[in-house]
């Protein structure tokens, strides 16, 4: 998996196609148990991102994540700013200097989802973004390890990622705006989980069209 960040301009369009195509369903989850701005907030980011795309294709992976986390720090606000923008500085340090390939990507992955843990003070089982991240870092690293074939490695990393956001539907928030509802969030799904997960799979399908 050794794809070039000449990639980021269709990542990002496929990204921001999934949360348009979404953002009707999502806001209605973030209108029950959040402010109902999550959808806003991604977009606002996203756009920022997109007209940012065209300069960072020709950088390294590590220059170009690195900026394109300022770039969210700078535009989006909300919790999921702050940790979006973290996912993206401290993948971007895990790859700097490295061979971009699919070991690096899930060390670095790995390492992206650890920050946004320490940053939310957050963990599995707390109904956030997290529930996704997780098990899908989980996967790229298991995956990785036993030699998975680029289908398979982005299949495992699909599945874990939308058990991990169905897995917060029955949770009880303890992070953010919807730890105030106590039992009033139950029964429905985390709206950051939800939307991580979906841009998880738009980039896995992006991944499997592409040429790498
Ligand atoms: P805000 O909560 O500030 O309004 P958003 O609406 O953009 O920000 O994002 C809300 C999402 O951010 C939640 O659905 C949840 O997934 C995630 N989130 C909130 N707080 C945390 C945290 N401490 N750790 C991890 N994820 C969090
Ligand atoms: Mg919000």
């Amino acid at each position: 998996m050794s794809y070039s960040p000449a990639l980021i301009p269709s990542l990002l369009s496929a990204v921001s196609h999934v949360i348009d195509a979404n953002a009707e369903a999502v806001t209605v989850l973030d209108q029950t148990i959040g402010d109902g701005d999550h959808v806003t907030n991604l977009q606002r980011g996203l756009a920022a991102l997109t007209g940012l795309a065209d300069s960072v294709a020709s950088l390294d992976w590590s220059s170009a994540l690195q900026k394109m986390g300022m770039s969210i720090m700078s535009t989006v606000g909300g919790a999921s700013g702050s940790l979006y923008a973290t996912l993206f500085l401290a993948m971007s340090k895990a790859l700097k200097g490295r061979e971009v390939d699919s070991a690096a990507w899930a060390d670095a992955f790995a390492q992206g989802v650890e920050a946004v843990k320490q940053r939310g003070k957050s963990d599995l089982g707390e109904k956030t973004m997290l529930d996704t991240l997780i098990p899908a870092a989980a996967a790229l690293q298991r995956g990785t390890a036993e030699g998975l074939a680029l289908p398979a490695l982005l299949d495992a990393l699909d599945a874990a990622a939308a058990a991990g956001a169905e897995s917060t539907r029955n949770m009880l928030p303890t992070k953010g705006r919807a730890s105030f509802l106590g039992e009033r969030a139950r029964d429905c799904l985390d709206p950051g989980a939800k939307t991580s997960q979906l841009m998880l799979a738009a980039i896995a399908q992006v991944l499997r069209d592409a040429p790498c």
